[in-house]
């Protein structure tokens, strides 16, 4: 009798599981996403978000966000990681060394989750502050045993489908060693390549009939101070564009904030709080998309934290007083926000490979991963 209870409640709470997703401890479980947003914060680490919190009269659209977790950012071969090992533990769910873009330990190219959504018929997108072939972005859509080959990578960009990108770096396609102008050759492979030189942002056409390459900077894009604000606007214009492109399969964007980062290893405290400001707009800005879309999952999160940055004593939420312990970055658990269908698999403490392997459960990739 006992026996036939026990495995009357066993069918009972598989059948509920089935029909009624609880949520609660995998991706099976949980209603999945179809499409899927992954924002990183270069250098982002909690006080990054503090100082950005508190400068901003104590609001930030991160809080959004109900479900957090923390990630174990280190590296294969450093607890203190640098962005392409950071990057690629995201794009392809394996520890690698510091300097490796999207290869594993023995140098071996390893496919990213970007290269899966292609295969599978899904849009893609990648957008940035820095150059689009610096390391956060080119882990998702090049392999290099070394970081920096800029050229490489702007070639690289041929080797995919991808539907969009955005972000500096217009001299490495068209101002090559090799003679190339991949700008051209994006051109004739059905691309509309434009650039800060011919158009604004905002009065881009962004046709979602062809796939899109926009250039803001010949190199490196200027700092928010200096006048760079294209961030939000273009990521509400990207996740729009790739709905449209991806209406029937869904799609995957990576929208970077890089230049968190770099106010860290300048050690400028404004620095870090004006780029955090503008990636927290544009996080407001997806946010807003998929609240309305309702089929899109939002993760956001950050490779590594930079500078070992600390709000101290004689702080007033107008007026930090902040510290730095290093020019470089630093080991400390990162935090991941996750909004949408699928979220509630972010919550906890786990790998930061986790997360390349939560987003590929929940897209379904599953079998014909390398
Ligand atoms: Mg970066
Ligand atoms: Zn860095």
């Amino acid at each position: 009798m006992k026996k036939r209870i026990l495995f009357i409640a066993v069918v009972c709470s598989s059948f509920f599981a089935c029909e009624k997703p609880s949520g609660t401890n995998s991706s099976q479980e949980s209603i999945r996403p179809k499409n899927i947003v992954l924002m990183i914060g270069d250098g982002m680490g909690v006080t990054q978000i503090t100082a950005g919190l508190y400068t901003n009269r104590n609001k930030l659209n991160l809080e959004q966000f109900k479900v957090i977790g923390l990630h174990k950012s280190y590296a294969s071969n450093n607890l203190v990681t640098d962005s392409a090992a950071g990057a690629t533990a995201f794009s392809c769910g394996i520890k690698t060394y510091n300097g490796a873009i999207a290869v594993d330990t023995d140098t071996m190219p390893v496919e990213t989750i970007l290269e899966m959504a292609e295969k599978n018929g899904l849009a893609t997108g990648l957008v940035s502050t820095s150059t689009i072939t610096h390391a956060t972005p080119a882990s998702f859509i090049c392999h290099r045993k070394v970081r920096k080959m800029h050229q490489e990578n702007a070639a690289d960009f041929l080797k995919t489908d991808i539907d969009l990108f955005v972000g500096g770096g217009k001299d490495h396609f068209e101002k090559r060693e090799d003679g190339r102008n991949i700008s051209e050759e994006l051109k004739k492979k059905g691309y509309v390549v434009s650039d800060f030189f011919q158009e604004t942002i905002s009065k881009v056409n962004m046709d979602p009939a062809s796939p899109f390459a926009f250039f803001t900077a010949n190199t490196d894009p200027v700092t928010v101070a200096e006048g760079r604000n294209y961030l939000p606007s273009i990521s509400k214009k990207s996740v729009e564009f790739l709905k449209e492109r991806g209406k029937e399969k869904g799609f995957f964007l990576m929208i970077e904030g890089s230049q968190i980062d770099w106010g860290g290893h300048a050690n400028e405290s404004s620095y870090i709080i004006t780029e955090m400001h503008d990636f927290d707009k544009a996080v407001g800005k997806v946010l807003d998309f998929a609240k309305a879309d309702g089929e899109t999952l939002v993760i956001v999160t950050a490779d590594h934290e930079t500078g070992g940055y600390s709000i101290n004593k004689g702080s007033t939420m107008d007026s930090l007083v902040t510290e730095f312990t290093t020019d470089y970055h630093t080991a400390d658990l990162i935090p991941v926000f996750a909004y949408g269908p699928g979220a509630e698999n972010f919550g906890g403490i786990y790998e930061n490979t986790a997360i390349f392997d939560k987003m590929k459960d929940l897209y379904g990739f599953g079998e014909e991963v390398k």
